[in-house]
This record gives C-alpha cells, structure tokens and sequence, in this order.
C-alpha cells in the first residue's frame, strides 16, 4: 500500500477542485431539473457542482435555514478560539453566481412516481433527478430519559448553531472543579474522532480559566477512532483531567436523568455540572419519512452514482448515505457530492463520463497548536466502496509537525468552505 504524505493529499484534493470548475457542458438541448434537499456540505456541494457543469440543468435547492453553521471547527468555538459567526455561511453566491434557485423551505414528502418534491410551504417542484442530503436524526429512542426537549437543557451540540452555543454557555458559566460528562455515541456516527476533539480542547478551555474541573468520557463503544493519538496528547496537555470509561468498564450509557443532570451507566450513575449527550444517529428524518433507509438506519447508495438502491431516480450524499468504509465527514459528503453531480449530468445530457475519485481529509484538534489529520482514498469494489490508501498521524510526531498540521487544517477550514459555499 503506498503511503501518502499531506503534500500528495492537498494536490489531489486541489486537483479535484479544479476538475469539477472545468469548462460547462454545451451537451443536451432540453433543460432538465434537479432539486436538492438541503443546503449541507453534501447538498450545497452537490448543487454547485451540478450548476457549474451543465448550463442546461436547472437546479434547486431547499433548505430550512437562511446560513448555514459547520460543525467542523465548531469545538474551536468551544474552546473560545472563534466565532462562531466566522464559522457561518450563506447561500449568497451559491445563488447569483452559479444560478441555483435557493429556495428556503421544508422539504415534507417526495413523490418518486410524480417525479415531485412537496414543501412545508404547499409549492410542489417537480424533478428529473432529486439529490436528498438531509443529514443526520437522532435516535431518542435508544436513550432514555433523553428527547428532543431535553436537548434545551442538556446539548448535543451534533448540529452547529443555537445547541452548540448552548453548551458554550454552560461552559462558561460552570464553576472551576465541575466535571463535564460527555457521553459519545455507538458506531456509526457523525464524524468519528469529534467527541474526542471536544474532549481535548474543553480541557484546553478549562486548562486556562478553569483548571480545577475534570472531563468523564463516558463511551458507548470500548474503542475510538485514533485512540493512542488522543490518549498520549492528554497524557501531554492535560495530565489527570480526561476519563474516558468505555463500556465494557461501565455496563453501557441506560438513561439521563435531567433534573438531577446524570447519566447513568449500568454500574454507576454519573452527575454532571455541565452534560453533553451524543445520542446513537441515523439518516435524517426526510430519508425514512420516503423510504430511503434499510435495516441499518442509513441509506444504501450505489457507490458510483450515489443513486439510492432503493429508491430509483432518488441520490442520496452526506451522512444519511451508508457507502462502504466512507465515514461520516463532510469532506466525505462533499467527495461523494461532486461524484453524484458528476453522475447526474452524465444521465442528463450524454455528456462525457467524468470518473470520480473519492477522498476523506480529517484534521482533528488535540490543542490549538498540535493537530493530527488522516487522509484516505477510496474507490467502488464489488458494490461498495473500498479504502484503497490511507494517511494517519503518529504518536511521535515532532511538535513542529502539529504546529504544521494545525496551521494546515485553518487553510483547509477556508479552502473546503469556498469549495462548498461558492
Ligand atoms: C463537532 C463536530 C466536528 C466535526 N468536524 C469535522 C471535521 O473536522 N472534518 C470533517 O470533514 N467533518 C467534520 N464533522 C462532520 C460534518 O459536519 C458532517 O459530516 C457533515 O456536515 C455532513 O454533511 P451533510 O450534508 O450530510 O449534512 P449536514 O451538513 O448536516 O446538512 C444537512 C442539511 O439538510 C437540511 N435538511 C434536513 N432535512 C431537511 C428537509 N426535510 N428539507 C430541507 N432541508 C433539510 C438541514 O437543515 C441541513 O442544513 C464534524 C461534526 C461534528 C458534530
């Protein structure tokens, strides 16, 4: 297997950039009509790229929210080393520069014999092709004493905006010797190493005005993502502030318990001053509602089109798919994006097939000035998608290294956002 350096990765993804702002496809004379269904990384990335390649495509977007807030870098604003103002972005040029009527709605049922899309609004739009990028739902039902209404009280903080300000604010008004519970969900789920980010620059936060306080990770599964990575940087940074019980240790996460702020595990019950409940996930609610989900909870998709193998004529990108060994991040959603717009001005205007390559980028926080990252290629085999390359961080890096990858990922954060937003 060929080890890829960060340099290889950063060419390849610019290539990629690139490939999909290429010249527009003058093929096809009838205009066609793809709608989107959200305006996420998958949903914003799959509609500018369809824009961008085929003049003869008309394309929609539908997305409740008027900007949209990412949940990358988001454990930054955590920490207090941004804004979360910085980390918003609007649909301004994905409208006027590239065509793509916004439309800023609900999107309640999809009607694949009618070809149609139904808004919360009443308007009905019909489609050729419809792209659905709702995102994650969670699973309330697996955690109880947890719902919707408890989120007002007890974040989850797993979509970035009003939840993850929430839980700043806790934060900061938590006194010095708290304990911040942090339950982390099973697999899969958004964005693997993230609960585990937060961990570390909470502890950062806490390292500077609060140095009293403790972090219990109190885990649904007995492993992490780059667990040896985490482990030594709280070794380093942090020594004697972060628990993480796994469940073989703790019998497994049973209940919450709102009033008196704990969780309770099968072997103890945990109280916390500030609680930050991940609850298991699965595809977005919209991806059920229209019978786009298998057993699994998540979308199985075709690994070349992303076309849905249950659903034909509907794709679906993001972290509602369910595509092989592709984890649950958003430079995976806009990967997949760029490969199913590719595809669908195939099917629409006959135009030349563009071969996709499929890429996933993660940098993750451990401090601000020490960052790891893990890139990795993919590609279809056998019905599903395979790693075929992989790029991971090592515990002996040098300090200059992270220093590097840390100012890395801050160039990545403003090259990925142009690339999705405009
Ligand atoms: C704390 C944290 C840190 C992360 N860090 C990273 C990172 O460093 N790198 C990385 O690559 N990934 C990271 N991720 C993961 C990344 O945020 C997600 O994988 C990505 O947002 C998935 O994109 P998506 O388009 O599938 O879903 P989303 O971005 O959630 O978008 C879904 C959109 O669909 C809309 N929608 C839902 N239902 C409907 C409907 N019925 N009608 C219309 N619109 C609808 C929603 O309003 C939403 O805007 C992180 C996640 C978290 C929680």
């Amino acid at each position: 297997m060929k080890s890829w350096t960060r340099r290889e990765f950063g060419c390849l993804t610019g290539a990629m950039v690139l490939a999909g702002l290429g010249p527009r496809s003058a093929a096809g004379e009838a205009s066609a009509r793809v709608v989107v269904v959200g305006g996420g990384i998958g949903g914003a990335t799959a509609a500018k790229y369809l824009a961008a390649s085929a003049r003869t495509i008309e394309v929609t977007l539908v997305e409740p929210k008027p900007d949209y807030t990412t949940c990358f870098f988001s454990n930054l604003y955590l920490a207090g080393l941004c804004s979360l103002e910085s980390l918003t972005h609007g649909y301004e040029t994905l409208a006027h520069r590239y065509g793509i009527n916004v439309i800023h709605d609900f999107v309640t049922a999809i009607d694949p014999i009618a070809k149609t899309v139904g808004l919360r609004s009443g308007r009905i739009l019909p489609y050729d092709r419809v792209v659905v990028a709702p995102g994650i739902a969670f699973n309330y039902d697996a955690l109880a004493g947890y719902d919707e209404a408890a989120t007002q009280v007890i974040p989850h903080a797993w979509n970035a905006g009003p939840q993850t300000q929430l839980l700043r604010r806790q934060l900061e008004s938590m006194e010095d010797g708290g304990v911040f519970v942090l339950v982390a969900p099973p697999n899969p789920f958004r964005c693997p190493p993230a609960p585990y980010e937060r961990a570390s620059l909470v502890a950062y936060y806490f390292k500077q005005h609060k140095p009293r306080s403790r972090i219990l990770i109190l885990d649904a599964k007995d492993s992490f993502n780059s667990q040896d990575l985490f482990l030594d940087a709280w070794e380093r940074h942090y020594p004697g502030m972060i628990e993480w019980l796994p469940a073989q240790f703790t019998g497994g996460i049973k209940a919450v318990d709102l009033r008196e702020r704990s969780v309770k595990t099968a072997s103890d019950t945990f109280k916390a001053a500030v609680a930050n409940v991940i609850p298991p996930q699965m595809a977005g609610q919209l991806a059920q509602q229209i019978g786009l989900v298998d057993q699994s909870g998540w979308c199985p998709v075709d690994p070349i089109t992303f076309e849905s193998k249950l659903q034909p004529g509907i794709h679906v990108v993001g972290d509602a798919a369910s595509a092989g060994d592709m984890p649950k991040s958003a430079f995976v959603a806009n990967s997949q994006a760029k490969a199913c717009a590719f595809a669908i001005v195939e099917a629409l205007t006959g135009s030349e097939r563009v071969s996709p390559h499929l890429f996933n980028t993660c940098y993750t926080f451990l401090s601000p000035d020490d960052a790891v990252s893990n890139a990795v290629s993919f590609k279809p085999a056998a019905g599903t998608i395979k790693i075929i390359d992989n790029f991971v961080s090592q515990v002996q890096e040098s300090a200059e290294t992270r220093h590097r990858a840390a100012r890395e990922a801050q160039s990545w954060y403003a090259a990925f956002t142009r690339d999705t937003f405009g």
